[in-house]
């Protein structure tokens, strides 16, 4: 029970439009939990099945649980996430009766999304490991996922970086059913991406972020959100150092005076 205070329904403030590129994951995840989650006599009354488990795997920081935020919030739904290693490491011993619980949770909260991110730490191939914790851990997702009723409004997302990894019963028909791989961006989602980030931050006129798209080949949208960062720090220090930020100025007269320019990006 110690442990359970951590799961907590959120709502989040995820948008469609806070994601750069991966508009085709987007559209998947639109039509495989957005409608049935909205509009769920739709899909009955068109002898639709929905999904009721949707594995995202791709490299880290490409976006896996910004587009899970974003489809419960676009979605109106409730959020539940958790982390597969936290569930390991805290929960032991209690672990089924919590999974059985988060399930509660959502049931009564729905529509909901549960969100398990690296679930590949709490599903690996059975009889690769050791841990007996993770085979119960297993059978006891299996069995809540097979218990979701046809349109109950609940959803799991999964994400991993190891879908190579994962017991593949989890895959089976009526689980994690829908594999959606989540890229590394291209040139062309890295400006997205770029924009996103930069949309609050004031820019020189010298900053070509279409420049700097083409210039960060096999950056993950986590590294860019990572650049644009420090490349407004970079301009904070220097505002700072000349005196041009004062204590009790507002940020309307700093984004006015102060200027993230392409060298501080470069940097
Ligand atoms: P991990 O596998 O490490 O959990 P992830 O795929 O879940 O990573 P996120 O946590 O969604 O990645 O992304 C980390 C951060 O990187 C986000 O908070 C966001 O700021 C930024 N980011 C990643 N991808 C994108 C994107 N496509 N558009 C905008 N921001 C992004």
């Amino acid at each position: 029970p110690s442990a359970l205070r951590e799961v907590l329904l959120e709502v989040p403030n995820v948008r469609w439009d806070d994601i750069g590129g991966l508009e085709d994951v987007k559209q998947e995840l639109r039509e495989a939990v957005e409608w049935p989650l909205k509009y769920p006599e739709a899909f009955m009354g068109l002898g639709i099945t929905p999904p009721k488990g949707i594995l995202l795997y791709g490299p880290p920081g490409t976006g896996k649980t910004l587009l899970a935020k974003a489809v419960a919030n676009e979605s109106e739904a409730n959020f539940i996430a958790i982390k597969g290693p936290e569930v390991l490491s805290k929960w032991v011993g209690e672990s089924e009766k919590n999974i059985r619980e988060i399930f509660r949770k959502a049931r009564q909260a729905a529509p909901t999304v549960i969100f398990i991110d690296e679930i590949d730490a709490i599903a690996p191939r059975r009889g690769t490991d050791v841990n007996r914790v993770t085979d119960r851990l297993i059978n006891q997702l299996l069995t809540e996922m097979d218990g979701i009723q046809e349109n109950s409004g609940v959803v799991v997302i999964a994400a991993t970086n190891r879908p190579d990894i994962i017991d593949p019963a989890l895959l089976r028909p009526g689980r994690f059913d829908r594999l959606i791989l989540v890229p590394a961006p291209d040139e062309k989602a890295r400006l997205e991406i770029f924009k996103v980030h930069t949309r609050k931050v004031p820019l020189a006129e010298d900053v070509n972020l279409e420049e700097l798209a083409k210039r960060t080949e096999g950056y993950t949208g986590a590294d860019i959100e990572a650049v644009v960062r420090e490349a407004a720090m970079l301009a904070m220090r220097r505002a700072l150092q000349e005196g041009i930020i004062r204590p009790g100025m507002k940020a309307d007269e700093i984004r006015r005076k102060v200027k993230v320019t392409m060298k501080d990006f470069e940097e």
